[in-house]
């Protein structure tokens, strides 16, 4: 466990935590830096950390034996900015992807593309292979929808983010998309992991419906150990025994995991939510609490889409929650991508 204390930690909160983790039985190693103390408690005792991050002058905790490595902030201190083309996730931009849940037809992306992208998006979403619970739903255009994803994102200028459900599927998808997702089931499809942690490729991966932040950053890290870095954590809500609506968003899991790791994060207000009505004010919430990106679905005919119509929002929709989330943003010192609108004003 490493120990950092705070720049202004009195020489006395420093001996209040030396004398607290040699009573627990480590051994201590002090180090002084430019600008902090950074203490190396050795010792196998199973303690509650966070009763040592609670001590006065303590900045933080890292405990060295996270059984993640490659994905956490003690490998690498700075956040990771992933840079494809000209859009920086990662960095101070707040990146916006939007589009339907799944393509339906080469005229519906065309015309959803134009409506994201003119209110600031970045990304074009859009399902081409998707993962339904009933086998008799609709299960996606195949190869057809991702070349009308592909055409309908290099009319406006936008990326392309779609899910992938299996191995054999990745040729295909490095030939169409910027962005490959491995959605909330598949997040412990472990040979889906390792493959796409073969490519070079970035990979925005979704947290499992009942997966915990830990396991999250295993599956980040299976992706990882194949030696594509480039994994964007997306949090899209959890089950729990809350029925009012289809997940709970676990709005803590985005401080969580910037401060656990160094992985650009997420978050899909609309599947954690499932109702339209409630994509705005979780979105806005997840810009203030720190994300990098947000995944949203909009529609041009939500009553008659064919997957998800009550959680996309209509384009009017969609603009307004830009138009508040460059509020927001810029509160918390971010900021989001003028629209058309905003452009020439
Ligand atoms: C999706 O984004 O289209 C999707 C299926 O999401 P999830 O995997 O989070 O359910
Ligand atoms: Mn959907």
């Amino acid at each position: 466990m490493v120990i950092v204390m705070e720049e202004t930690a009195t020489e006395e909160q420093i001996s209040g935590v030396i004398d607290k983790l040699v009573r627990l039985g480590f051994d201590i190693h002090r180090s002084t830096g430019v600008r902090h103390t950074v203490l190396g408690a050795v010792g196998e005792h199973d303690i509650d950390w966070r009763d040592i991050e609670l001590l006065e002058g303590v900045k933080e905790v890292l405990r060295i034996t996270a059984p993640y490595k490659l994905a956490s902030k003690s490998f690498k201190a700075d956040g990771t900015k992933i840079k494809i083309k000209d859009v920086v996730i990662g960095g101070r931009e707040v990146v916006v992807m939007a589009g339907p849940c799944t393509v339906e037809s080469r005229d519906q992306v065309m015309a959803i593309a134009e409506i994201v992208s003119r209110s600031g998006a970045k990304v074009l979403r859009g399902g081409a292979f998707k993962p339904r619970t009933s086998p008799y739903s609709f299960q996606g255009l195949g190869e057809e929808g991702l070349k009308y994803l592909r055409q309908a994102a290099d009319r406006h200028d936008l990326l392309v983010v779609s899910e992938v459900m299996e191995p054999s599927q990745i040729p295909l998808f490095i030939r169409y998309v910027d962005i490959l997702q491995i959605g909330a089931r598949n997040m412990q499809n472990f040979n889906l992991l390792r493959e796409v942690g073969r490519i070079n490729k970035p990979v925005l991966l979704k947290r499992g419906p009942a997966a915990t932040i830990e396991e999250t950053l295993l599956a980040a890290e299976y992706i990882m150990s194949g030696g594509n870095h480039e994994v964007i954590l997306c949090e899209r809500g959890i089950r729990t025994f809350e029925p009012y609506l289809r997940n709970t968003f676990d709005i803590s899991a985005i401080p969580v995991f910037k401060k656990l790791s160094h992985l650009p994060v997420a978050a899909d207000p609309s599947h954690a939510t499932g109702r339209r009505d409630k994509v705005a004010p979780v979105a806005q919430a997840a810009v203030a609490a720190g994300a990098d990106a947000l995944l949203i679905e909009v529609h041009n005919d939500p009553d008659n889409a064919l997957c998800d119509g009550a959680q996309s929002l209509l384009p009017e929709q969609f603009e307004q929650l830009m138009h508040r989330l460059r509020l927001i943003a810029e509160a918390v010192d971010r900021e989001v991508a003028p629209g058309v609108e905003e452009a020439v004003r």
